[in-house]
């Protein structure tokens, strides 16, 4: 019987997000990914729709100490579209701030929502990760360059997750 509870436990464990509804994701006052801004709001309740890949996101973030701000601009420096910023806190918790450039189609956005909610979840797995240097490090171990520019930094698993998020939409 020990056993059965414990493959329960880790199946349940490995889906965190089952649990949650799209409600409580887009609207709980405790939830860890959100925005002031409606359109950013619209995105995310079309993505939750439409996309398993989105809501697994969502969820996983749900259960990590990290609360993500996704912030929507009119413009990245260079042809970046969306980036990810830790901000600066020396409570308990952590804050990540996502900027992605309006612009682009409803599911562009989505899947580029998509792609840096993956950045985010790499980063909540990694738990000492704290400020600015330490993501760097991070990224100097798991990401590869994207552009010859000091800093930035991408991940194969982001990048097909933001495809993956996508494709669920049509
Ligand atoms: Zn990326």
């Amino acid at each position: 019987m020990l056993s059965v509870l414990a493959v329960v436990l880790s199946a349940s464990l490995s889906l965190p997000s089952a649990s949650y509804s799209n409600a409580a994701l887009l609207t709980s006052a405790n939830r860890h990914v959100r925005t002031t801004d409606r359109y950013v709001q619209q995105l995310l309740a079309e993505g939750l729709d439409r996309s398993p890949t989105l809501h697994a996101l969502m969820g996983g973030l749900e259960a990590t100490d990290v609360i993500v701000y996704i912030q929507p601009v009119s413009e990245l420096p260079g042809t970046v579209a969306g980036r990810l910023l830790m901000v600066p806190y020396r409570g308990t918790g952590r804050y990540l701030r996502i900027q992605v450039a309006l612009g682009r189609s409803p599911s562009e956005m989505i899947g580029l929502i998509g792609h840096e909610l993956r950045h985010a979840l790499e980063i909540a797995e990694a738990r000492d990760v704290r400020n600015e240097k330490d993501l760097v490090m991070l990224y100097e171990r798991i990401g590869d360059r994207s552009h010859e520019a000091l800093h930035q930094y991408d991940t194969a698993a982001a990048r097909l997750t933001g495809q993956r998020v996508q494709r669920e939409l049509v």
